[in-house]
Formats: structure tokens, C-alpha cells, sequence
């Protein structure tokens, strides 16, 4: 079974997909982390983030390990990532066609490994658009960037200042919702869960319900 979940930066995507694929013993893919670490790759190299063919050659060769530690070519870049620098690095590389199509290639050969939950912006719309289970999770602008404020894994944690973090996120939003490739967005069968007044738990619990009744 493959359960897509997309959705705006913020809104629990990360913590959700990994909790529920701890709960069903499936794979978790966080293909943000792939954008992120493409753009890192870039960055330690020396290569332009606009220029797509160079960048879509990192795309191409980097070996990725995507488990709690994010490693790329044996570069263990967990927390080196998670930079307002790294997220819109990440946002550029994500806008060339030929990165994404390097990335979804790979994304897609994850499925043959059994049970897989993955997470991004275009992974039931692109990536897996027959996916079994698509979720769009959301939440309010407001608890999107306390969440971001507040999240010890972000370097913007440290800077602690949500208004901040706000229209940093609203920014990154607004670039990855207009941009022409695989832009964000909800698929039309999937399933939009407001997480503003929810806890994780009860996340993923909506979720497996709807897991099990297609099981
Ligand atoms: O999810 P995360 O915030 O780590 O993603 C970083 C960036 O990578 C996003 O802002 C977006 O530009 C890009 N991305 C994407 N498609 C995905 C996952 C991430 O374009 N499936």
C-alpha cells in the first residue's frame, strides 16, 4: 500500500508520516529531504542553483540514506538542512523540470520495497497519483509557523521569532504553489485534514481508520 501525503511546510506532514509508518511497519520517505540535500550537494560543490543541468546531474548520482539521520554521499547533512538558508535552496533546485524528474524516478522505485509512506507537495498528484491513501494535510498560517518556531530539528527554532518564520513560510508557500512544474497542490481525490486544533495522535489515528477500511 502506498499512502501519499502532501501538503503546505508546517503542517505536520513530517511528524505524522513518520509516526504512521513506525504504526504500519511501512517505509517513510521525506522527499523534501531529497530537494534539500540536491541543494546542499550544490551548495558543497560549487555548483550554481540555477543552473538546471548541473544541478540535475547531483540529482542523478547522489545516493541518498533517508532514515532518521539524512545522509548524501556519505554527508551526514541532518541538521545542516534544516537552515531558512537550505529552505530556499531547496525551493530553487525544486523549480527545475529536469531536477524534479530525476528525483521522482527515484521516489517511484521506493514503491517496490513493500508498505511506503511518503511525504512532499506532488507525491499524490505526480509522484503516485494512484496511491491508495492521499492526504493533503493543512493547518492555519498561525500555528503553521509556531509549529516551524518551535520545532528543535529547524534552525529557526533558534531564532524563535514566529512573525518571522511566518512570512518566511508564506513566501515558500506562495513559490511553491505558483511555480509552472509540479506545483503544490491538492489532488482531487484526496483527503484535506486541518490539523490547526489536532494532535499528532489523533492524526495519524484519522489516518490509520482510513487505511484499515481499505485494507
Ligand atoms: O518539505 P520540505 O519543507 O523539507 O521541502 C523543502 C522544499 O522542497 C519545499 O519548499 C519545496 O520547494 C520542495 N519540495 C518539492 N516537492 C516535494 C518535496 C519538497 O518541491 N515533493
Amino acid at each position: 500500500m502506498i499512502i501519499a501525503i502532501d501538503g503546505p511546510s508546517g503542517a505536520g506532514k513530517g511528524t505524522v508520516a513518520r509516526t504512521l509508518a513506525a504504526r504500519l511497519g511501512y517505509t517513510h520517505i521525506d522527499t523534501g529531504a531529497m530537494y534539500r540535500a540536491v541543494a546542499w550537494m550544490a551548495g558543497h560543490n560549487g555548483v550554481d542553483l540555477h543552473d538546471e543541468d548541473a544541478v540535475a546531474s547531483i540529482a542523478d548520482a547522489a545516493e541518498f540514506e533517508l532514515g532518521r539521520e539524512i545522509r548524501v554521499d556519505g554527508h551526514d547533512i541532518t541538521t545542516a538542512i534544516r537552515t531558512p538558508q537550505m529552505d530556499t535552496a531547496a525551493g530553487i533546485v525544486a523549480r527545475h523540470p529536469k531536477v524534479r524528474h530525476s528525483l521522482v524516478r527515484r521516489q517511484r522505485a521506493y514503491a517496490t520495497r513493500g508498505g511506503l509512506v511518503m511525504e512532499g507537495r506532488d507525491i499524490g498528484t505526480v509522484v503516485f497519483p494512484d496511491a491508495d491513501v492521499k492526504i493533503f494535510l493543512d493547518a492555519s498560517e498561525e500555528e503553521r509557523a509556531r509549529r516551524r518556531a518551535h520545532d528543535p530539528s529547524h534552525a529557526s527554532s533558534r531564532a524563535g521569532e514566529v512573525d518571522q518564520v511566518k512570512s518566511a513560510l508564506a513566501e515558500r508557500d506562495r513559490q511553491d504553489s505558483t511555480r509552472k512544474t509540479s506545483p503544490l497542490a491538492m489532488a482531487s481525490d484526496a483527503v484535506r485534514i486541518d490539523t490547526t486544533s489536532m494532535s499528532i495522535d489523533e492524526v495519524v489515528e484519522t489516518i490509520l481508520a482510513m487505511v484499515n477500511k481499505r485494507t
